[in-house]
């Protein structure tokens, strides 16, 4: 089953917890931050100042120009501070993968939690209710197949946004909108592809990942891939995993050391294959030997550096075994694992 990933984003989070202290703030014009006479700048703009141009990091005295009605409240960071705890909390419980990203921001991974994919919609649906009836914040939510492609929907329609790209429908939802859409592309590298006359998702699309590649290195190949509605790198491996394991039980025990090690070489190719699927290393290699009394022990070692082939995992797993069990020895189990999994450092994150 396809990934199914929530990225939820409070809207306008610092002015939305100053009106629900004081709901007179409630549909007008205000922004939290420093005075105009201060040099102060802008540090959250409510979405009726929104509406007069007004942005987060704009200098107060131009935000005060733009609207001149502005209401300028004070910033309260430690209420923002519970606030964030309180929601984060909440959906911390409810994620079985969780991951926040800022004071207002979050990535959740119900994949293997639901039955089929659309289960995720109503699991949206009550969270941002709760959030919005019981503490009072409004929220956007972008649901999808991938990390980038939630987060680029949750920015889809806000405030109060629900924005759902079902899998298969990543590239049609992603086509039409501007590359600086996604989170890894910057104004810098916006403008540069403007110059190859690259301007929208689906135009990005149309290059090859070599072409992309010998213009913008890791990047470009990362850029493939997100015009694509898939992430690069893994900055979730394995929705947690932080080791990969394969045992077998025999039905009668067994005590030839070369079916033994058969069996151990085919688990390998098992967890080499796991691993380089979600382009994990692993720092340690072990076995597990359980004999006809039930007594279990374990071994491990170092892989330095961190690997994934299926010859160094073998190799590795293949020495404990001869290290470790006596020849002639009944087994009832025997198995491998790999500990201390860490992601390919050439993998380029989207920095979320
Ligand atoms: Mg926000």
């Amino acid at each position: 089953m396809p990934q199914a990933i929530i990225h939820l984003d409070l809207d306008a989070f610092f002015c939305s917890v100053e009106c629900l202290k004081n709901p007179d703030l409630k549909g007008i014009p205000i922004v939290v931050g420093g005075s105009p006479d201060k040099r102060g700048v802008v540090a959250a703009a409510s979405y009726p100042a929104r509406k007069f141009g007004i942005r987060s990091a704009m200098p107060m005295a131009r935000a005060v120009q733009l609207c001149p009605d502005l209401v300028i409240v004070p910033h309260h960071f430690g209420l923002y501070k519970t606030y964030s705890r309180v929601v984060m909390g909440l959906l911390k419980k409810t994620a079985p993968v969780f991951r926040q990203n800022s004071i207002d921001e979050a990535l959740m991974d119900f994949t293997d939690r639901i039955e089929a994919w659309e289960d995720i919609i109503p699991v949206g649906k009550r969270l941002q209710r709760t959030i919005r009836n019981d503490i009072g914040l409004p929220a956007s939510l972008g649901i999808g197949p991938s990390r980038i492609v939630a987060k680029i929907a949750s920015d889809f329609e806000k405030p109060n946004g629900f924005t759902v790209v079902p899998p298969g429908e990543e590239e049609a939802f992603l086509g039409a909108l501007a590359v600086s859409k996604i989170p890894g592309i910057g104004p810098r590298t916006a403008e540069r592809l403007a110059m190859l006359n690259i301007r929208t998702v689906y135009e990005l699309r149309q290059k090859s990942e070599m072409e992309l590649t010998r213009s913008f290195g890791k990047l470009g190949h990362a850029m493939w891939l997100w015009a694509r509605g898939r992430d690069s790198g893994s900055l979730n491996p394995d929705r947690g995993l932080k080791s990969a394991s394969r045992e077998r039980t025999f039905a009668t025990d067994i005590n030839n050391g070369a079916r033994l090690e058969t069996v151990l070489s085919e688990l390998c190719v098992t967890i080499s294959k796991q691993l380089q699927k979600k382009n994990l290393v692993a720092g340690t290699v072990s076995i597990k030997l359980r004999d006809s009394r039930f007594n279990t022990r374990t071994r491990q070692m170092k892989l330095n550096p961190p690997r994934n082939e299926v010859e160094v995992l073998e190799r590795a797993v293949l020495k404990l075994f001869r290290e470790h069990w006596e020849p002639g020895e009944p087994l009832r189990l025997i198995g491998a694992g790999c500990g201390r999994l860490q992601e390919l450092p050439e993998q380029l994150g989207l920095g979320f």
